[in-house]
C-alpha cells in the first residue's frame, strides 16, 4: 500500500511533505521562476481556466510555491494553504475574507503592531469595527460578541507579553456567535502548537519568522478546512494578488526541512537563559511560557508542547533596560524573532510605539519590557553575555 504522508512522523513530513519530483529525480526541491505556463492545445487552456489540474500564472499558484503550501499544511495537520507575501499580506487576507461591511470583529488587545492597525485604521473604511479584549478573559470574549460578529482573532503566546489564551474556550464562544477564531500561531510554530486541532478555524503564520528562521526572506501563509479557505479565499488571493514568490517559497520550503530541529534547539536554549534571567537580581519579572511561573502555565499544559524561543522581562525603566541592550556582545539589538541569531528589543520604543500609552499601560507593557529572541548559539555564550549585560543594567 501507497504511503500516506498524513500518518508520517513531523519530521518526515518536514523533510518530504509535498515534494513534487519532475523527471530528472532532482533531490532538493526544483525552484520554478515561472510566472505562466504552456498548454499543449487550445482545448488543453480551456480546461485549466474552467479549474482542471494544472498550472496558469503565477499569481494563482506555482510548483514550487504549492510544494511548500502542501508541506506547511501536513505539518500544521491541515487540510488547506495559502501561501503569502508577509505574515501581514496572511493576517489581512485571513480577516477580509470573513467579513463585509456592517460586520464586527472581536480581537485580543496584545497584537502585533500592523495587526493592530489593520483593525483600528483600514477595517473601518469599510465599516468594519473591532473591539479589543483581554485576550486571557473568557468572560471578555463573551461580552464583546454583537450580533453581528463574524470574526475572532488572536495572537498566542501574544507579543511582547507573552499571555496565553485558551484556544479551544475562545473557539467555543466564536462558534456560538456564528464567528470564526483567526489563530495567529507565530510564537508557537506548528511544532509546539496546533490551533486547528483545538477547535480554531484558520491559522496565520508569518513564515518570515522561524520557518525562514535565517533572516533572508518575507513570508505568510493561511490554513484551515478546504472549504473555508476555498470559499474565503480563493478568489480572493488570486484577484488581489498576494502570492509569494517562487524564489521565497522555496527557500520558505527549505526552511521547513529543519524547522523541528531549530526549534527545538532554540527552545531548549531559551529555556536556559530564562532561568539565567529569572535568577538574576535586576530583573522585576520574567515571562516564558516553558517555565511554571508563567500566568498561564496550565493552558500553556493543555494546548502546547514547548515554551518557544521568546523570552520577556521587566527591567523597570527604560534607562535599565537600554543599558542592557547596549551591553550585550553576542545578541544583536532587533525586532526580528525566530532567527538563528539571538536577539533583544525594547517593545516600547520600537514594535509597540504607536500603541498610545495608556493603552501600553493597559496591557502591562512597562518602559522597563525587554523581549528577547533566542537562537541558535551555544547556551552557556547566550547566559554569560546575557548575564554581563544584566548586570550592568
Ligand atoms: C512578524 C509578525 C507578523 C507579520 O509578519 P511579516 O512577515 O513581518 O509581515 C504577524 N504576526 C506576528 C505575531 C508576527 O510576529
Amino acid at each position: 500500500m501507497a504511503e500516506d504522508p498524513r500518518d508520517w512522523e513531523i519530521e518526515t513530513r518536514a523533510v518530504r511533505g509535498g515534494l513534487m519530483r519532475t523527471e530528472h529525480g532532482e533531490i532538493s526541491e526544483a525552484l520554478f521562476l515561472n510566472q505562466s505556463f504552456a498548454y499543449e492545445s487550445a482545448a488543453a487552456a480551456d480546461a485549466r481556466f474552467a479549474g482542471g489540474p494544472g498550472f496558469i500564472y503565477q499569481r494563482f499558484g506555482n510548483p514550487t510555491t504549492q510544494m511548500f503550501e502542501d508541506r506547511l499544511a501536513l505539518l500544521e495537520g491541515a487540510e488547506a494553504c495559502k501561501a503569502c507575501a508577509s505574515g501581514m499580506a496572511a493576517v489581512q487576507l485571513s480577516l477580509m475574507g470573513l467579513v463585509r461591511a456592517g460586520d464586527h470583529i472581536v480581537a485580543g488587545r496584545a497584537l502585533f503592531g500592523s495587526c493592530r492597525w489593520i483593525l483600528s485604521e483600514w477595517m473601518p473604511r469599510f465599516g468594519v469595527e473591532t473591539t479589543y479584549v483581554d485576550a486571557t478573559d473568557l468572560e471578555a470574549w463573551k461580552n464583546a460578541v454583537r450580533p453581528n460578529t463574524r470574526a475572532f482573532l488572536v495572537e498566542s503566546p501574544a507579543n511582547p507579553l507573552l499571555e496565553v489564551t485558551a484556544i479551544g474556550a475562545v473557539a467555543e464562544i466564536a462558534h456560538a456567535a456564528g464567528a470564526k477564531l483567526v489563530v495567529d500561531n507565530v510564537f508557537a510554530t506548528p511544532i509546539f502548537q496546533k490551533p486547528l486541532a483545538l477547535g480554531a478555524d484558520i491559522v496565520v503564520y508569518s513564515a518570515t519568522k522561524h520557518i525562514d528562521g535565517q533572516g533572508r526572506v518575507l513570508g505568510g501563509a493561511i490554513l484551515g478546512a478546504a472549504d473555508v479557505l476555498t470559499e474565503a479565499y480563493k478568489d480572493m488571493h488570486r484577484h488581489t494578488g498576494p502570492a509569494l514568490s517562487p524564489f521565497n517559497s522555496w527557500v520558505l520550503l527549505k526552511g521547513l526541512e529543519t524547522l523541528e530541529l531549530r526549534v527545538r534547539r532554540q527552545t531548549e536554549n531559551a529555556g536556559k537563559v530564562a532561568d539565567a534571567i529569572a535568577a538574576h537580581g535586576k530583573v522585576l519579572k520574567t515571562i516564558y511560557p516553558g517555565r511554571p511561573d508563567h500566568p498561564q502555565a496550565a493552558i500553556i499544559a493543555n494546548q502546547m508542547t514547548g515554551g518557544g524561543n521568546v523570552v520577556a522581562f521587566d527591567l523597570g525603566s527604560r534607562e535599565a533596560a537600554w543599558r542592557f541592550l547596549d551591553a550585550l556582545q553576542i545578541v544583536d539589538i532587533s525586532n526580528n524573532l525566530g532567527d538563528a541569531k539571538s536577539m533583544a528589543t525594547h517593545p516600547s520604543t520600537t514594535t509597540h510605539r504607536s500603541m498610545p500609552e495608556a493603552e501600553r499601560i493597559a496591557i502591562g507593557l512597562t518602559e522597563g519590557w525587554v523581549r528577547m529572541s533566542v537562537g541558535l548559539e551555544g547556551p552557556n555564550d547566550l547566559i554569560r553575555d546575557v548575564s554581563r549585560a544584566l548586570d550592568g543594567a
